[in-house]
């Protein structure tokens, strides 16, 4: 039996046959729909030699025991976000499932090194906001503490959820076992932005994952009439704030891949007659060199004050949340640029500006590189996402080749 990439799109469809409805994909994480998709799963595992569990954190592995006990992981994400679309996270496992099958079937059940294939728990975080949660476990880098008591929309806590799961987070770090004899990771996702179409590329070799700088800024000025004030009276607090929201894409536009955004601006006291006194921004900036992140970061904070100054206003800022930017392995990446021209031609490298499990298996100090495949209009995260039947066949291929070099590299580096 040989690797069958049309297999792995018509499960795709199937898989979206039984999750999804009108709306997409509906595989919240810790609800009975994604439970059904991983049961689903299960069932296509029937009859591989393989051995099949659940971690402590609720991951789902799948190992096909090698020559060697150094292992190459291989993982995706079952879970999507509410009305989700049929590819992100799923054509990774189950590219991933045609793979093993390809080794399982060419070395009669025992390859040279142990592969095992992994769906991450709530790789989303859709329903509690805490994306990355299986895979951090797995990293040691949880924070169980504060995510225990967050709630869903209906009020039901993440640990109350989870325990209906079956996941009990006292026991979180017993994901951190997984780790065991973990030689390489590699991940194929769509690559949810327009990069690659834009290029002409079905495929592309990911660099790594940009680092984050979110922040929460306030600018204060002062409430007044808006008939009353005069124009150079005014401390107006949104005029600051929108000559910030136009100067940060002079502070991206200086660096290729950075990327800034101020997606949420809120005024008080926010009715048609009021100059107004208070304005609340979120930034988020990203990029995949710590330096120009740091620059950039630096670079808003001036502007803000000085915007502020010439409002008459001040300008405070709280970090909201951040993380550091997360090369991948430059030998996988390598490998990952070869297997990707054998397929197509090309080998085009670019970052990932969204976070993806990978760059949690990468901070485990677990050598990583992952593959994108071209997303039509770049739209994600919505029913109407999709990737053409060529390109994902394309993609099943290009793993494939990518998972036998690594499987050579981790035998010559062991
Ligand atoms: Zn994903």
């Amino acid at each position: 039996m040989s690797l069958n990439p049309k297999r792995t799109v018509a499960e795709l469809k199937e898989l979206r046959e039984l999750t999804g409805d009108e709306n997409g994909a509906q595989r919240l994480a810790w609800t009975d729909v994604w439970q059904k998709a991983r049961k689903w799963f299960a069932t296509k595992l029937v009859g591989l030699p393989i051995e099949h569990h659940y971690d402590a954190a609720g991951n789902n592995w799948v190992a096909l025991r090698g020559a060697s006990e150094k292992t190459l992981l291989i993982g995706g994400h079952l879970d999507s976000v509410p009305n989700g679309g049929w590819l992100d996270g799923s054509l990774n496992v189950l590219a991933g499932l045609e793979v093993l099958r390809r080794f399982a079937a060419e070395f009669k059940g025992r390859p040279p090194v142990t592969i095992r294939l992994v769906d991450w728990a709530d790789e989303e975080g859709a329903r509690f906001g805490r994306s990355l949660l299986g895979s951090s476990a797995f990293a040691g880098t949880h924070s169980i503490a504060a995510d225990r008591v967050r709630t869903d929309k209906d009020g039901i806590t993440m640990e109350d959820a989870l325990r209906r799961c079956g996941v009990h987070m006292d026991h979180f770090q017993e994901a951190e076992k997984e780790r065991a004899n973990a030689a390489a990771y590699i991940e194929l996702h769509i690559e949810q932005g327009p990069v690659l179409e834009k290029l002409g590329l079905p495929l592309g070799v990911v660099l790594g994952t940009k680092g984050v700088e979110r922040h929460a800024i306030t600018f204060y000025g002062q409430e007044a009439h808006s008939g009353a004030t005069p124009m150079k009276q005014r401390k107006d607090a949104l005029a600051a704030a929108a000559k910030l929201a136009l100067e940060i894409r002079n502070i991206a536009g200086k660096h290729s891949d950075a990327v800034c955004t101020m997606g949420s601006l809120k005024t008080f006291p926010g009715i048609v007659t009021a100059v107004v006194g208070r304005c609340e921004a979120t930034l988020d900036q990203r990029d995949l060199d710590a330096k120009v992140l740091a620059q950039m970061y630096r670079e808003a904070q001036e502007a803000s004050k000085r915007f502020a100054a010439e409002e008459s206003c001040t300008v405070e800022w709280s970090r909201i949340w951040s993380i550091e930017p997360i090369p991948f392995h430059s030998h996988l990446v390598e490998l990952c640029g070869q297997a990707v021209r054998e397929i197509s031609g090309n080998s085009h490298r670019l970052p990932s500006g969204p976070l993806h499990d990978a760059a949690e298996v990468s901070r485990a100090g677990i050598p990583t590189v992952m593959m994108f495949v071209q997303s039509l209009r770049g739209i994600s995260h919505n029913k109407i996402e999709d990737t053409r039947e060529e390109h994902l066949e394309m993609s099943v291929a290009a793993l494939d080749k990518l998972a036998t070099k690594t499987v050579d590299w981790i035998l010559k580096a062991n």
